[in-house]
This record gives structure tokens, C-alpha cells and sequence, in this order.
């Protein structure tokens, strides 16, 4: 993965590059002596400060999704409630997507600032138990067009992952902006030396989604991050009124059932569409609280359980092999 330094030039191909200092992207560069030197490539000294900061967080779970508007955010939400519904669990939820930071007025947090202390940054408390982190809380404005160029996002990753003040912490969940970019090579690289237990892939039941979900998986498999498995969302309408269940975005190849048995990858479940959910995540609500006995919150408690088992049974594997 190559890292970028917050004074490079937009093209820069990264420090570790073999162009690093030599392609027509350098030329002018502040860093082209050094790079072009092979100084450069030595490993970011920030790899081994995150993977100390982070030996207080017991388990790392990324969300991803292969394109925008499948309800990954809404699926990393109400994951963080659903693990924080144990009051004896720590649960933080940092939220990476640096041009579409949605996270905060879903978690009824909008307008909140982040504090500064000696130990680093603070996170917003929805609850005692689930503490959020968020580009959005940086933001001056609530409509700020975020546009930044790679460097300057790698860094607030960068300073996300190792200058927030998480404390001793259960499960971290990071959501991450849709399809596979810097941001995401960002954070498995820096997360790169500690356990990261594995990613949660969102999707609808529509070929057009699985395509790009397919992506995401050869994206895992190649930087080496493990699968939890995938989830599919907007799977049916169940009217909240007579019950009835519709098919808004029907299968057509199948869905996500069948893409995983086809990539021998783990399905952990559907959740229906509910127009209530929609309206708890405006609302700054945990729908899980709000609508206990809906098929969808019934829904997100079965996969949330299962992730949860995933993650301990890995740890444990980790720990025989340790
Ligand atoms: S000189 Fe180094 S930092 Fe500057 S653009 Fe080239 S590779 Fe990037």
C-alpha cells in the first residue's frame, strides 16, 4: 500500500513506490530527494503507534459495502446499538467516510464537537457504553462539502485510528466510504499490525450490487483482510400495517445467498426494509430500541450475534495459536 505524505502533490504514487521521487508526479515535490533516495520506504512509524493504541480494543470490525446507498452506515448504527444493547460491552464506532459523514445524525449526535484533551481526542458519548468518532464532528459547518484530496484523508485516518482516546474498548466498528479506495487501503494498512478481526460486507439482493460486492471480496482477499460475511439489506418489504411481505429489489441471480455459497463466503443475514428505519436514523433513535419486535430489528439481532461469535471464536483461535 503506498503512503502518502500530507505535502505531496495530488499524483504522488507513495513513498513506497519503486516511481517514488522519480515520475513526472514528484517533479516539484518538497519530498523528491528523499523519496527519490529509497529513504523513504521505511515503514510508517505510525503503523507501530496505532498497533499500541490499539491493544485497548478487543476486537475491529470494518463495514463495507461496494457502492453508496445500500445502508451500510444504517447497518454500522445499528450494529454499535445493538453490541452497546449489553451494558457491560464497550462499543465505539468511528466513522471514516470522509465525503458523505453520515454517522453522527444517525447516532443523534449531529452539531456535537470533539475535545481535546492531554491523552488525545475524545470521543462523543451516545451512551456511557458507545462512544462515536467522526469527521463530521470537524466539520464548521453542517454544510460543508468535504473535499480533500488523498494525502490529507490517509492523515485523518492516520490521526483517528491513533490519537483518539477510545479507552479500553470491546468492539470497535469502523464504516468506511463505499467501493474500494485510499481511504480503505488507508486503514488496512495501518491497522495492519494489529488483529483486525474482519469486515462486514453490505449489500441489496440486486445483481448490480453483488457485482461490486464481488469486487470487495477480491479487495479482501488480496490485502489479506478477513470476511465475516455479508449481509443483505432492503431484503423484502414487510409492511409494518398487515405484515405482508414484498420484494422492492427482487434477486434476480439469486442474491447474496447464493453469491456466498457460490464464493464459499459467510451469509449472515437479511434484513427487510422497514420505512421506520429510515425515520429512527433522521431521528438520531436506535430503531432497536424504538421497535423491538420488528421483523427488522428481530433480523439485526440474529446477524449482530453472529458477528459477535465470529469475533470470539477467532480471538480464541488467535490466542492457541498465539
Ligand atoms: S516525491 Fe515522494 S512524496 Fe513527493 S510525489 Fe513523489 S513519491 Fe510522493
Amino acid at each position: 500500500m503506498a503512503d502518502v505524505p500530507s505535502n505531496a502533490p495530488a499524483h504522488c504514487p507513495g513513498t513506497a513506490s519503486d516511481d517514488a521521487g522519480k515520475v513526472s508526479a514528484c517533479q516539484g515535490c518538497p519530498n523528491q530527494a528523499l523519496c527519490a533516495s529509497g529513504a523513504s520506504k521505511a515503514p510508517d512509524p505510525a503503523i507501530q503507534e496505532i498497533k499500541e493504541k490499539m491493544t485497548s480494543v478487543k476486537h475491529k470490525i470494518l463495514i463495507l459495502s461496494g457502492k453508496g446507498g445500500v445502508g451500510k452506515s444504517t447497518f454500522s448504527t445499528h450494529l454499535a446499538h445493538g453490541l452497546a444493547s449489553n451494558d457491560t460491552m464497550q462499543v465505539a464506532l468511528l466513522d471514516v467516510d470522509m465525503c458523505g459523514p453520515s454517522i453522527p445524525k444517525m447516532m443523534g449526535v449531529e452539531g456535537e464537537q470533539v475535545h481535546q484533551s492531554g491523552s488525545g481526542w475524545s470521543p462523543v458519548y451516545v451512551e456511557e457504553n458507545l462512544g462515536v468518532m467522526s469527521v463530521g464532528f470537524l466539520l464548521s459547518s453542517l454544510d460543508d462539502a468535504v473535499i480533500w484530496r488523498g494525502p490529507k484523508k490517509n492523515g485523518l485516518i492516520k490521526q483517528f485510528l491513533r490519537d483518539v482516546d477510545w479507552g479500553e474498548v470491546d468492539y470497535l466498528i469502523v464504516d468506511t466510504p463505499p467501493g474500494t479506495s485510499d481511504e480503505h487501503l488507508s486503514i488496512v494498512q495501518y491497522l495492519s499490525a494489529t488483529q483486525v478481526d474482519g469486515a462486514v460486507i453490505i449489500t441489496t439482493p440486486q445483481e448490480v450490487s453483488l457485482q461490486d460486492v464481488r469486487k470487495e471480496i477480491n479487495f479482501c482477499k488480496k490485502v489479506k483482510l478477513p470476511i465475516i460475511g455479508v449481509v443483505e439489506n432492503m431484503s423484502g418489504f414487510v409492511c409494518p400495517k398487515c405484515q405482508h411481505e414484498s420484494q422492492i429489489f427482487p434477486p434476480t441471480t439469486g442474491g447474496a445467498t447464493k453469491m456466498c455459497k457460490d464464493l464459499n463466503i459467510p451469509f449472515l443475514g437479511k434484513v427487510p426494509l422497514d420505512p421506520r428505519i429510515g425515520k429512527s436514523c433522521d431521528e438520531g433513535k436506535s430503531f432497536l430500541t424504538e421497535f423491538p419486535d420488528s421483523s427488522a430489528s428481530i433480523a439485526y439481532r440474529d446477524i449482530v450475534c453472529r458477528i459477535q461469535e465470529h469475533c470470539v471464536t477467532r480471538s480464541s483461535e488467535v490466542e492457541k495459536t498465539a
